[in-house]
């Protein structure tokens, strides 16, 4: 079978190793079966297709380990009160304005507009968390749909939440018990079950849900203090903190998929480590709600298996890249902290460990043809001692000049290479002001 071979002037085959000077990959079918300097790849398979990428890094692509896809429809939103804490933004703002309202045609949009976005920013991998609580059931395959149609690698859920009351509670776990048990761990969609947080679920709730996804082998997600108001309510309703609270409910351990993580103390660092539970970090949401800054690299020195989010917020993964950079520097007044390589790794492999994609995350012989090329032009000359440097402070999606997912080019010179919508922007808008009428 001829194979597609990709010789770069960089490759990164992962980022917990240094990048290699002129080294490159052979792609067959969905996976990388070669990897090696560019002229052994050449002269082993001349027969191969070939494509030169001088100046480019060859890296693995992106996983986006949070997002919600609708929350592009609230960007911009006019308030006449802006919410002035984290309990108040959900409250008064993000459930009555936004999730409550959205329905089908809205989601479709945002949908459409986000997979074009992320695919231009070089991610090939995501995991969504949607809640809108008046689209039920159904909205999960209507949005793998446009997913589908885009190549991308997802998972998708549903944020089942007690909020409104329980029978809508359990139509949202119902809801990802079904879309997980329709799609199998080895197809580029796939499922788990997600609730909101301790505060919006009870103790026999969250246990329905542990239980749901033990049946199906698959992880378990919730927000988990994003800021003070979660530990606040835990301490007064449980007298624990609330990862001290998901240990005495016998459900804290390595199926535990738990986003934000901001206000931790020690001891639940610790726990979350000592459990095996999987975290993901959105430094720039954290900014964004108020919520304060993740204690990163102590989850690190720990061994938490962490991963980076967007969180719907700023999507451009590059953006997000510097948010994890640079914040813990200063929060921690100390330049060491979260080196270039290790932040990278995070929004690759790391991200992908999190939530449980096999063989994604690296170019190495075996794994998943899950890749990009981004433009290597960099003003002052790149070394294999500061590639991962020069990546993620200088670098945006406009240099991402190809991505590959499972052996399929998606994106090349720019161009989508999808059954994409060239009007998205305009449906997205008409999607918006529906949405908007009514807000202020
Ligand atoms: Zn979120």
């Amino acid at each position: 079978m001829t194979g597609l071979l990709i010789l770069p002037e960089w490759l990164i085959i992962s980022a917990s190793q240094l990048p290699k000077r002129g080294w490159g990959v052979r792609i067959e079918a969905d996976r990388i079966t070669e990897v090696g300097p560019n002229n052994d790849l050449v002269e082993k398979f001349p027969h191969d297709e070939f494509l030169r990428a001088n100046e480019q890094v060859l890296s693995p692509g992106f996983v986006n380990a949070h997002t919600h896809l609708y929350g592009v429809l609230a960007h911009g939103i006019p308030l006449t009160k802006a919410p002035d804490g984290f309990w108040p933004f959900l409250r008064d703002f993000w459930w009555p304005l936004v999730e409550d309202r959205i329905d089908i045609p809205m989601l479709n949009a945002a949908v459409e507009w986000q997979c074009q976005l992320m695919l231009r920013s070089g991610i090939t991998s995501f995991y969504d968390c949607l809640e809108a609580p008046n689209s039920l059931p159904g909205c999960l395959d209507i949005e793998a749909q446009t997913v589908t149609r885009h190549g991308l690698r997802a998972i998708l859920s549903f944020e089942a939440t007690q909020r409104a009351n329980l029978e809508n509670g359990l139509l949202g776990l119902q809801e990802n018990y079904e879309f997980t048990r329709n799609h199998r761990p080895d197809e580029l969609i796939q499922g788990l079950i997600c609730y909101h947080t301790t505060f919006t679920c009870s103790a026999d709730f969250i246990h329905q849900a542990f239980q749901k996804a033990k049946e199906l082998g698959c992880l378990v997600h919730m927000h988990c203090s994003e800021g003070t108001y979660e530990p606040e309510q835990a301490l007064k309703n449980f007298g624990q903190r609330p990862i001290q609270y998901y240990d005495q409910l016998g459900v804290l351990g390595p199926n535990m998929l738990a986003s934000q993580c901001v206000q931790l103390d020690e001891s639940e660092v610790a726990l979350l480590a000592e459990r095996g539970a999987h975290v993901v970090h959105m430094p720039l949401s954290n900014c964004e709600v108020g919520g304060g800054i993740a204690p990163v690299p102590k989850m690190v020195a720990a061994g938490v298996t962490l991963g980076l989010g967007s969180d719907s917020y700023i999507d451009n993964f590059f953006e997000v890249m510097r948010g994890a950079f640079l914040i813990h520097k200063a929060k921690g007044l100390d330049p060491r902290l979260m080196p270039a390589n290790l932040v990278y790794f995070l929004a690759t492999e790391g991200g992908a460990r999190t939530l449980n994609l096999e063989k994604v995350g690296r170019i190495e012989t075996g794994w998943k043809a899950d890749l990009q090329l981004i433009g290597a032009d960099f003003p002052t000359p790149a070394g294999e001692w500061n590639l991962y440097d020069q990546l993620i402070l200088y670098c945006n999606p406009e240099r991402v000049r190809m991505v590959m997912i499972n052996g399929r080019i998606l994106l090349q010179e720019g161009q989508l290479k999808t059954d994409y919508d060239p009007n998205a922007r305009q449906s997205l808008h008409a999607q918006v002001e529906r949405l908007w009428q009514g807000a202020h």
